[in-house]
């Protein structure tokens, strides 16, 4: 391992970094910085920042980027469509290198190399719309002294780590562990919860049907989540003959990738609930706008998981 005695890092708050080099070089990862809630009061000023590294366009990210840069004028390293984003912003354009991901660029006796990270990239803009922001990146950093780490970004753990670990052969790695949209013990309730998972895992694994009850009956008492946990069925209709039920060979035709994007149901399931609401409208306002009964149907049904069953 390459000595680093004289690169420090300073951890900010969630995915944001100070880090002096080996010469002395303020190098800000990732700024979210004064409005970072991670970030401690001592660290929310930056006077000085000559080298800014980014890895991805969030917000959570990028978030102080223009301001900071505005005032310390660093040098910028992303990727191609952050920087050009960064320059739309009135930042000078000659200190911002906007690469893309296997190159190596030398600032000053810094090596960085963006590399592959498995995550998205799009810039919230001024207005709220999502800007493209290219691919999201890691940085491999070397230091003037040759110390080097890998900081891996906003990524999901992928086998090319490795390639990576080979290729330049780092001291010290930064990866991240969980993060701000994680599940949290006792915040919102989502519609696979840990526990629920762990639940149906374990009933499955022992093949317990008494386990199996006790999962879903726990998915029952979760308080609503989706529109549909809002509706009840009518208890008060005659029942089906089994065999007027789709048999089970039938029903795993739908169980494919494409099929469940359809809700698992193909498009009759769709196309009734279809008819049904134009039946509705119809009785409701005699016609629906300029819209014929029958283009509604072939208009909607080319995306009938949109009606998300
Ligand atoms: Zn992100």
């Amino acid at each position: 391992m390459a000595l680093n005695a004289d690169v420090s890092f300073t951890w900010i708050g969630h995915g944001t970094w100070r880090a002096r080099s080996a010469k002395g070089k303020e190098i800000l990862i990732d700024p979210w910085v004064m409005g970072n809630p991670a970030a401690p009061e001592n660290l929310k000023t930056v006077d000085r920042c000559d080298l800014m590294l980014i890895t991805h366009g969030h917000f959570d990210h990028i978030h102080d980027a223009v301001e900071i840069a505005r005032r310390t004028k660093p040098t910028i390293v992303c990727n191609y469509e952050v920087g050009a984003w960064l320059g739309s912003k009135g930042l000078d354009a000659e200190k911002i290198i906007g690469a893309n991901q296997g190159g190596t660029i030398d600032v000053d006796g810094v090596q960085v190399t963006l590399v592959h990270a498995e995550h998205s990239c799009g810039i919230t803009d001024d207005n709220g719309s999502i800007v493209y922001g290219g691919q999201a990146c890691g940085l491999v950093i070397e230091f003037e002294n040759g110390f080097t780490v890998y900081f891996a970004g906003d990524t999901d753990v992928f086998g090319d780590m490795s390639v990576i670990a080979d290729l330049s052969k780092f001291d010290v790695a930064f990866l991240p562990i969980g993060g701000f949209y994680k599940s949290r013990r006792g915040s919102d309730h989502h519609n696979f919860e840990g526990n629920l998972i762990h639940m149906l895992q374990d009933a499955v694994n022992t093949e317990s049907y008494a386990k199996y009850k006790r999962y879903s009956e726990s998915v029952r008492r979760l308080p609503p989540i989706n529109l549909r946990d809002l509706l009840d069925f009518k208890a008060d209709r005659k029942p089906l003959a089994i065999d007027e039920v789709e048999s089970i060979t039938e029903l795993r035709k739908h169980l494919v990738a494409p099929g469940i994007s359809l809700g698992a149901l193909g498009p009759e399931g769709p196309q009734h609930v279809i008819d049904l609401m134009i039946d509705e409208m119809k009785s409701a306002f005699g016609q629906i706008g300029a819209l014929h009964p029958a283009q509604a149907r072939s208009a909607t049904i080319r995306h009938p998981g949109a009606l998300q069953f």
